[in-house]
């Protein structure tokens, strides 16, 4: 059987195709269409896996721009995505975070994937990708460096929650001296100390895992672990378990 997830975030879009005896996986920018780069998802991850695409059984879309995909033979919400994906992963997490390019949130799960409860913030960029994108620009570094620039030894507490009065905070910190460096840290101590408030507010439960782009930054890393005060798993395709859970998702209704 052969199935494909893709998942259509803000920022990027994702796809992992399952065959009976391997995965691929493909990332690309959303760019302004989720409808053209579902497609050319579908295209590389079926060059990726030398298949045609008539041997595609089913493929299941989820993600924000889901609604836009006429090729999606099943669609599914992020959470449940998230949640199948991290269960075929980390089979001992019961508690997911997941930070996004617009939105974060903490879902809980059994021990089959199944979603037991969530929180999440879509209604303010703080404490999310975007958050970080707008302040890697205003710092001419690139949002992926983030977390190889930092010092928390040099750490400047960012006070602005808010990404507009953030951007100002960090421009006038700068101008007035303040290491890069240490405003990189507490960026992201700012990110992980809102996203580590939601986790608590619904309970840390069973293993901890960490998901979405921003799970590939070691600051946000290291501050998520210091601020939840637990050891926080970073499974390997983290930026890939809604499109992964996708896919294995299609295993199921096909
Ligand atoms: P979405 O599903 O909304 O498109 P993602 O889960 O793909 O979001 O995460 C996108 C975010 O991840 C970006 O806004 C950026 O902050 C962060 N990100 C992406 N790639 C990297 C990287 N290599 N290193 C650090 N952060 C990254």
């Amino acid at each position: 059987m052969i199935t494909i997830g893709i998942d259509i975030g803000s920022v990027a879009a994702k796809g992992v195709i399952v065959t009976n005896n391997a995965q691929h996986r493909a990332i690309i920018p959303t760019g302004w269409s989720p409808r053209d780069a579902g497609g050319q998802l579908v295209d590389i991850l079926v060059e990726k896996a030398k298949i045609s695409s008539f041997d595609i059984d089913n493929i299941t879309v989820t993600g924000y721009g889901r609604v836009a995909l006429d090729i999606a033979d099943k669609k599914f919400t992020e959470i449940s995505c998230h949640a199948r994906g991290v269960a075929e992963l980390c089979p001992k997490v019961r508690t997911i975070v997941d930070i996004g390019g617009q939105d974060s949130k903490v879902i809980h799960i059994d021990s089959k994937g199944k979603v037991l409860d969530f929180a999440m913030n879509d209604k303010c960029a703080a404490g999310t990708g975007k958050f970080l994108q707008v302040m890697a620009t205003a710092m001419s570094i690139d949002v992926s460096d983030l977390g190889d620039f930092e010092n928390q030894a040099e750490l400047v507490p960012i006070n602005n929650m808010c990404t507009v009065f953030a951007e100002s905070e960090i421009i006038g910190l700068m101008a007035k001296g303040s290491s890069k460096s240490g405003i990189i840290a507490g960026l992201h101590q700012s990110v992980a100390k809102r996203t580590a408030a939601m986790t608590k507010r619904m309970g840390i439960k069973g293993e901890v895992a960490l998901t979405g782009g921003v799970a590939l930054n070691k600051g946000v890393q290291l501050a998520l672990i210091q601020e939840l005060g637990c050891e926080v798993i970073i499974p390997e395709l983290c930026q890939y378990t809604g499109a992964l859970g996708a896919a294995l998702l299609g295993r199921n209704v096909s």
